[in-house]
């Protein structure tokens, strides 16, 4: 499939969306709730671009749009950085101290006038949904998006130290905002105001994982774990053991 992007001519794969071609080309299109081996959410809106197709032009989020041979895409145009800015504009009244949404604001010259912000304001939250896609994919389900309008955020259930939390970060990894607080301190890791005993690696010694985590994994696999090893360890002994195969092959 070819894919016109800003001029030039891309080829594109089947069931690929605009925003995931444009990354394997190298195309900048900002997006925040954007992760590689996510689907996209179209939630940000910051992936905004215009698609020409025939004699219709329309605006579309692009990671949740898939390509279609002999579409054309503009990925800048001012009409395209003007929704952006207006959109971090919003951003930006929502969390006044957030440093990455404040670095967005100044790279695209978005200025708030100080009566709009209330500087009082915590909160680094901008809704996007990433963790709970995470947790869905990598986790257990265990946050949600809650509540309606002005009260809408992302939590356990009740605000409670969720059951089906197992402590693995992969919320607070792929948060674009870093608005998920994961707290490691003498052996216990901290999230969602439930606290997890950190494993240590059977070999270095190094604490690693919850131990909730290493059951997870195992369940999913069907396994019983005899060693826990952290990843340099684990792929230490792989190299180990690959290098005794080869010795006793010569
Ligand atoms: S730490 Fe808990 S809430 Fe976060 S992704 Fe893992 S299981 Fe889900």
């Amino acid at each position: 499939m070819n894919v016109k992007i800003d001029g030039k001519y891309y080829s594109g794969n089947k069931g690929e969306t605009l925003l995931e071609l444009a990354r394997r080309n190298e195309i900048e299109i900002p997006s925040l709730c954007y992760k590689e081996g996510f689907e996209g959410l179209g939630r940000c809106r910051l992936c905004l671009v215009e698609v020409i197709e025939g004699n219709s032009t329309k605006t579309v989020s692009s990671c949740v749009y898939p390509i279609r041979d002999g579409i054309e895409v503009l990925t800048n145009t001012k009409n395209i950085v003007n929704m952006r800015k207006d959109i971090i504009f919003l951003l930006l009244l929502r969390t006044p101290n957030n440093g990455y949404i404040r670095k967005l604001a100044e790279e695209y010259g978005v200025k708030a006038p100080s009566r709009y912000l209330d500087m009082e304001r915590e909160e680094d939250c901008i809704l996007c949904g990433l963790c709970v896609k995470a947790c869905e994919k990598l986790g257990t389900n265990a946050i949600s998006l809650v509540n309606r309008g002005i009260t809408k955020k992302v939590s356990t259930p009740y605000d409670d130290a969720s059951k089906d939390c197992i402590g693995c970060g992969a919320c607070a990894e792929v948060c674009p905002t870093n608005a998920i607080s994961l707290v490691e301190q003498d052996g216990k890791r901290i999230i969602w105001n439930k606290t997890f005993d950190l494993i240590s690696c059977t070999r270095c010694g190094k604490c690693y994982s919850t131990e909730e985590v290493l059951h997870h994994i195992d369940e999913q696999l069907g396994v019983k774990t005899q060693e826990y090893l952290c990843e340099s360890c684990s792929r230490r002994l792989v190299g180990e053991k690959f290098k005794e195969a080869f010795q006793n092959l010569i």
